[in-house]
């Protein structure tokens, strides 16, 4: 029988480095997809509609809430953003793990409807290296990177409610961190005996 998937949950504030830790992750690691969400914000230069995000106007946003599609969702510095309930539940069925890069409102629901979650909080080393990462980025406007600081700061007093934490000081070494937590979970003893099944059968036969 095909063991689930593993859904992760990863919170971070704006600017902290999990859009480009995920995605070096996701390179690297073939048995894991992330999420893609539906958002009513604008689009960023440089971002692809269908694959940074799903960009929809909010009435569209208001009508899949009213017809259950989201898995969770949640308001985020005035716009709205949500998980595709339907997408999630076919990787996982189909054995693949699948990563939800969300904000704290949306893990705290995740936690609720999918307690076997694992969920890792992403911090940066410092609030002047987060408004250094947000403004070299070059994609946000002065006001835009002063209202996401101002909103780091209550989105990172979360941290205690995940699992897992890892500061994104070194990008290696924050990347490492991240595939350890993924490593520790695949070698977990109830996936391991499904996975090595006929190694286990193999070396208890007499
Ligand atoms: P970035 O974090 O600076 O790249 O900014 P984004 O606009 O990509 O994300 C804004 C916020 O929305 C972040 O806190 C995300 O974690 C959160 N977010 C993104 N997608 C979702 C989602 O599907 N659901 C929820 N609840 N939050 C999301
Ligand atoms: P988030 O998705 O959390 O908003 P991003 O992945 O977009 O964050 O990263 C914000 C900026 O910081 C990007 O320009 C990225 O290249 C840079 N960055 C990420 N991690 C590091 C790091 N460890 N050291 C220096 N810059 C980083
Ligand atoms: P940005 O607009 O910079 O891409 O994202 C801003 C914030 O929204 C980030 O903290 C990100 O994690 C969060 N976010 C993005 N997508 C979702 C989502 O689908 N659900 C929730 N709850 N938050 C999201």
């Amino acid at each position: 029988m095909n063991q689930l998937g593993t859904l992760y949950v990863i919170s971070a504030p704006s600017g902290a480095g999990k859009t480009s830790l995920v995605k070096a992750l996701l390179d690297q690691d073939k048995q894991v997809c992330v999420s893609v969400s539906h958002t009513t914000r604008g689009m960023r230069p440089g971002e692809v509609d269908g694959k940074d995000y799903n960009f929809v106007a909010m009435d569209q946003f208001n009508s899949m809430i009213e017809q259950n599609q989201f898995l969770e969702f949640a308001e985020v510095f005035t716009n709205k953003y949500g998980t595709s309930q339907v997408w999630v539940e076919q990787q996982l069925a189909l054995g693949l793990d699948v990563i939800l890069e969300i904000d704290w409102q949306g893990a705290q629901q995740i936690r609720l409807k999918m307690p076997d979650c694992v969920s890792l909080f992403i911090l940066p080393p410092s609030t002047e290296e987060l408004r250094k990462r947000l403004t070299g980025r070059g994609t946000d406007s002065d006001e835009i990177i002063n209202q996401r600081m101002s909103e780091a700061l209550s989105e990172m007093s979360h941290y205690p409610e995940y699992q897992y934490l890892v500061v994104n000081d070194d990008f290696n070494a924050a990347l490492s961190d991240l595939q350890a937590v993924f490593t520790a979970r695949r070698l977990e003893l109830s996936r391991q005996t499904m996975k090595q099944a006929k190694i286990l059968a193999g070396l208890l036969s007499e």
